[in-house]
């Protein structure tokens, strides 16, 4: 086997807390990360030597700054393999977006590589070696929904809550995630947002209320500087959204319909307000 064609999948924050920056530099989350059916193709084709990345999306690094590169390297080293990829990344998830589009890629790149170099490494594995070069990715790997701590890397999955209409608006900015960590205000808050009451919402499947109860702490830092992200959010609502929040470190901001015709109409009223906008299904 030469060739693989792949999927990579976005996802959302249904819910994110910060809860203290630690000694290390990282910061200590507890948040609800659910995969989406937005996607990348990524192309894996066995090479003698070296990596080859190419890609359709101007914004998107070519060299060792691309974190399918950094996927491909660790790999590489924790196996002791030496062999080459061409990869090649048809990018639809918006870039620096806040829907893990880096992460998600990396994460498809080590699954594929698995299976392309035969080296039977587990779920669990894949996982870690994911983590040393990214936080989301060892969700990506994982899939489907689930309550994550740590910076992202102790995962529980949880029931299944697929289906479900999400409508993502872009502004097209990139927003990075440094800055919005650089920003975020931690100290003397009384509040927290209430994750496990959000885990009970999704294993009963329950839609309405897990809309309702949406939250991310990053909110206010990414509104204060771009205000339309209040504004898109407030105009989902308005057209009819169970609940609208932004997805990770932004300024993605999507909402969550029960009613087919309500989301369409959404779209169509926010398409000219924004850069990016696409229908979606939970995975
Ligand atoms: P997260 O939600 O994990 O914070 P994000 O969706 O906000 O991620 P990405 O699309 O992963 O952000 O891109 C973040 C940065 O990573 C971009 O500025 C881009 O230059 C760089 N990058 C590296 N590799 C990739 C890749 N394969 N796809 C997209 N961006 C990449």
């Amino acid at each position: 086997m030469g060739e693989l064609l792949l999927e990579s999948y976005g996802k959302i924050n249904l819910a994110l807390d910060v809860l203290y920056k630690r000694d290390d530099g990282y910061h200590e989350l507890n948040t609800i990360m659910q995969q989406i059916d937005i996607m990348d193709k990524v192309i894996l084709r066995n090479r003698k030597k070296g990596i080859k990345i190419e890609c359709n999306e101007g914004d998107v690094p070519l060299n060792e700054n691309n974190l399918v590169y950094k996927a491909w390297e660790k790999l590489s080293q924790k196996t002791g393999i030496d062999k080459g990829v061409h990869i090649i990344l048809d990018k639809k998830i918006p870039v620096a977006g806040g829907l893990a589009g880096g992460s998600s890629n990396a994460a498809t790149v080590l699954k594929g590589l698995n299976t392309l170099w035969n080296l039977n490494l587990s779920q669990g594995e894949l996982r870690e070696i994911g983590v040393e070069i990214g936080a989301d990715i060892p969700f990506c790997i994982m899939g489907g929904t689930a309550h994550a701590k740590g910076i992202g890397e102790k995962l529980t999955k949880l029931n299944n809550f697929s289906g479900k209409m999400v409508l993502l608006a872009n502004i097209g900015i990139p927003i990075s995630t440094a800055f919005v960590y650089g920003n975020l205000k931690l100290d003397n808050r009384n509040t927290r947002v209430d994750i496990d009451k959000m885990v009970k919402y999704i294993e009963d499947d329950d839609l309405p209320n897990v809309a309702r109860n949406m939250e991310n702490i990053m909110e206010k830092t990414v509104i204060k500087r771009y205000p339309i992200i209040d504004q898109i959010k407030k105009a989902m609502i308005e057209y009819g959204a169970l609940g609208s929040i932004m997805s990770g470190s932004g300024p993605t901001v999507f909402g969550l319909f029960d009613d087919e015709e309500k989301i369409h109409r959404c779209k169509e009223r926010l398409e000219n307000k924004v850069e990016k906008i696409y229908i979606a299904r939970t995975i």
